[in-house]
């Protein structure tokens, strides 16, 4: 292991050096290696030579530092170039299915930096990322910036690259829009669950502020946990989930068994939790509906 590397000391009037580290073209690999690690934890030179120097520990120098930056940047991007290629090339001559999500350097709409990240999702593997700045977009808002990376990433996946069969993506409307012109009409559309589950929920609460929806509000949570139950059931066969959602507006209105289906508990004499079953000429059954 490199740790320390020149310790000078004066010894009985003998001025005496411990050098652990290898040189490299002259210079101190561990110096070569902490500045690499600095850059690579996305650290900056000054606090962590300013620690090390409490030490007497030496890491080279900040001019070294910032050269040394161009030449690890060359060589990471090149092993990323790399490592790329390999994965596009692992899934040359099959069908993908890929989920997208953006994510943002700060809440809100007044981003700076975004990040859309593309991963096939039988192998978890990250096939593309396409990073922007609000300049790209002329410091528009960051659904802009959203649209602008989504748009440019799939042009670059649909490009001979990747066979993209399917999109999955939370229930953004930039995303949609996207699918919706000519250019990715073609592309299936799926949304995520974890995101549909989450606009679903905060479109309840929104429907049930209403004071004639007021009684939407304890079935919120089961809606969702039901959300979820049809679509493990489901196992990819979409009019059986279909089938299964649906059951939810029989069940809320206390018919428990229908024309096409019933219920999977048992008997039901009310409804529970403080939950009221819903007329279903109520507003608030219609609104759910
Ligand atoms: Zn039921």
């Amino acid at each position: 292991m490199i740790v320390i590397f020149i310790f000078p000391a004066l010894q009985n009037g003998h001025d005496n050096h411990w050098v652990s580290t290898e040189f490299y073209a002259s210079k101190s690999v561990a110096a070569i290696l902490v500045q690499l690690m600095i850059l690579l934890s996305g650290l900056t030179w000054e606090p962590i030579h300013t620690s090390c120097s409490f030490i007497r520990l030496a890491i080279g120098s900040k001019s070294q530092f910032y050269n040394n930056q161009m030449v690890f940047k060359q060589a990471i991007q090149t092993f990323f170039n790399r490592h790329m290629e390999c994965i596009a090339e692992s899934f040359r001559g099959k069908d993908v299915v890929v989920a997208v999500d953006v994510r943002y350097d700060s809440p809100g709409y007044c981003a700076n930096k975004a990040t859309a990240v593309f991963m096939e999702i039988e192998s978890r593997k990250i096939i593309h990322m396409e990073i922007g700045d609000s300049r790209d977009v002329e410091r528009r808002k960051s659904p802009r910036m959203g649209r602008y990376l989504v748009t440019k990433g799939l042009r670059y996946i649909t490009s001979d690259r990747f066979n993209l069969v399917e999109l999955v993506s939370d229930a953004s409307s930039t995303i949609i829009n996207i699918l919706g012109t000519i250019e990715f009409k073609h592309i299936h559309h799926n949304l995520d669950i974890w995101h549909k589950a989450k606009s679903l929920a905060k479109r309840l609460a929104e429907i049930a502020k209403k004071a004639s929806n007021r009684d939407i509000i304890p079935w919120i949570r089961p809606i969702i946990n039901h959300l979820w139950y049809c679509c493990s059931k489901a196992q990819g066969d979409a009019n059986r989930l279909v089938r299964k959602w649906f059951g939810l507006l029989h069940h809320i209105a206390n018919r428990h068994d229908w024309l096409i289906g019933r219920c999977r508990h048992g008997t039901v004499t009310q409804a529970s939790e403080g939950k009221k079953w819903l007329d279903v000429s109520s507003p608030a059954y219609k609104n759910l509906r």
